[in-house]
């Protein structure tokens, strides 16, 4: 119903009324004196609210099950170099380091302190890191769950790049070196999972290779799978054209038993298995992550793993039933993707942002993200065992610590310059660190 504005101030006392709660709510561009206050008030309060990690790689730095790729040689940002000293600060939150340096000597006290953490077994480990992190629950993005995370605090997300890759992939391989890395490691998930349906080689049809891909799907989300996640932009553009069935028929049926396509062939073929994969997660109710930022290598292409090239598939009606994640935000084009979020079912997640940036920055994307669709963004730390030093212990405090201070701050400036009220911002605070991302796993 829409009430006529003079109906509505037909008395001259609410009409008054009416107007100074207007001149009171007016949004100013700039922040008042109250802003360090606020900023406390609100870190106070976020601090003690419980995360819901929605992207993180939990792992120990032997255990190659933690990604379904590499890191290949290439260069690194600022912040996560060893000699930022933010990493001293982790290991004295995490572990009561007693040295200000990570000198060959000193830092193998803390290689020497997680050991002894590590002997005692069991999942302790990882459950208490989550507990002194404030963390409630922490996804698993890995490609399959060790023994030593509990399936209670850490949720499985796995990977399905594998299945755009059963043909010879020799071509591919050469382009670059970072696809020498990435290709072999893809192979080798398709084969685990061919192994899981106990077949040792590739269906006859195109019809019985969609079949053992959904199989695997059920299985595992029957194991503890909650989502599907795909990395493709580290090895194709991702922009997925929509070609008939008939045409991926007849290239499966060409090159299933060991010729090789063309990369036109290919990427056409891929094209229709991605299709498949997400109407499979529309129907199965796994939701979609996909990797939409930045890259590591020195090969990654930026415009081609552009978010924006995913439109055509996030707006096609076919999957409105499909829920999607867009892990990373889309960085660092996170002020395009966030109109993406405006589609009821995408969702944003911050990981590697709040790593890669410094919360000054940080601070910056996130209150644009706030101000336009703050029930359609979630925190991921994007924990990853980089080495035995820089560890997913100290990568889950540099995400949580980052995140918690850029929001306080960026929800403080937004009462501050009377956008929204100290309670909804708090609101805002409990959906973006664990609201929105768990209700989406009920
Ligand atoms: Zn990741």
């Amino acid at each position: 119903m829409i009430t006529h504005p003079r109906r509505l101030f037909a008395c001259p006392v609410l009409f008054v009324l009416a107007l100074t709660g207007v001149a009171v709510a007016q949004a100013r561009p700039f922040p008042g004196p109250d802003l360090p206050a606020t900023y406390q008030r609100l870190l106070s309060q976020i601090d003690k609210i419980p995360i819901f990690d929605h992207h993180a790689h939990p792992a120990f730095p032997d255990d190659t099950d933690v990604d379904a790729m590499a890191a290949p040689p290439g260069s690194v940002p600022l912040r996560e170099r060893l000699d930022n000293p933010e990493l001293v600060a982790a290991a004295k939150a995490l572990w009561s380091y007693p040295y200000d340096d990570f000198t060959p000597q000193h830092s193998s006290w803390l290689v020497q302190k997680k050991a002894e953490l590590k002997k005692a077994g069991g999942t302790a480990y990882f459950s208490n890191l989550l507990d002194k992190l404030g963390i409630e629950t922490s996804i698993a993005n890995r490609v399959a769950m060790p023994d030593y995370l509990d399936p209670k605090r850490f949720r499985w997300v796995f990977f399905v790049d594998s299945f755009l890759f059963p043909f010879d992939n020799h071509q591919l391989t050469a382009r670059n070196p970072d696809q020498r890395v990435y290709i072999p490691l893809q192979e080798k998930v398709l084969r685990r999972y061919m192994k899981q349906a106990q077949v040792n080689q590739l269906p006859a049809d195109l019809d019985g290779y969609l079949r053992f891909i959904s199989r695997i799907l059920a299985e595992n989300q029957k194991n503890g799978g909650i989502a599907m996640k795909f990395e493709a932009a580290y090895f194709r553009p991702l922009h997925f054209g929509d070609p008939p069935r008939s045409q991926a028929e007849a290239i499966y049926r060409r090159y299933r038993s060991g010729s090789q396509p063309s990369v036109d062939e290919y990427r056409t073929f891929q094209d229709f298995i991605f299709r498949h994969l997400v109407a499979e997660g529309g129907r199965l109710h796994l939701p979609v992550h996909i990797h939409t930022a930045v890259g590591i290598g020195d090969y990654f292409n930026l415009s081609e793993g552009n978010i924006m090239n995913l439109e055509n598939v996030l707006r096609d009606p076919r999957y409105a039933n499909v829920t999607w994640v867009m892990i990373h935000g889309g960085y660092p084009y996170e002020r395009q993707a966030i109109w993406l979020a405006a589609m009821k079912n995408v969702y944003l997640d911050s990981s590697l942002m709040e790593i890669d940036l410094y919360p000054a920055e940080f601070k910056n994307s996130l209150k644009q993200w706030l101000e336009l669709f703050p029930d359609k963004i979630t925190f991921g730390s994007d924990s990853f065992p980089y080495n035995e030093v820089l560890g997913c212990e100290e990568s889950y405090w540099m995400g949580v610590r980052s995140a918690r201070s850029a929001l306080a701050a960026a929800l403080a400036e937004m009462v501050s310059e009377g956008e929204v009220s100290e309670a909804k911002a708090l609101e805002m605070a409990h959906a973006y660190l664990h609201d929105t991302a768990a209700r989406l796993y009920k």
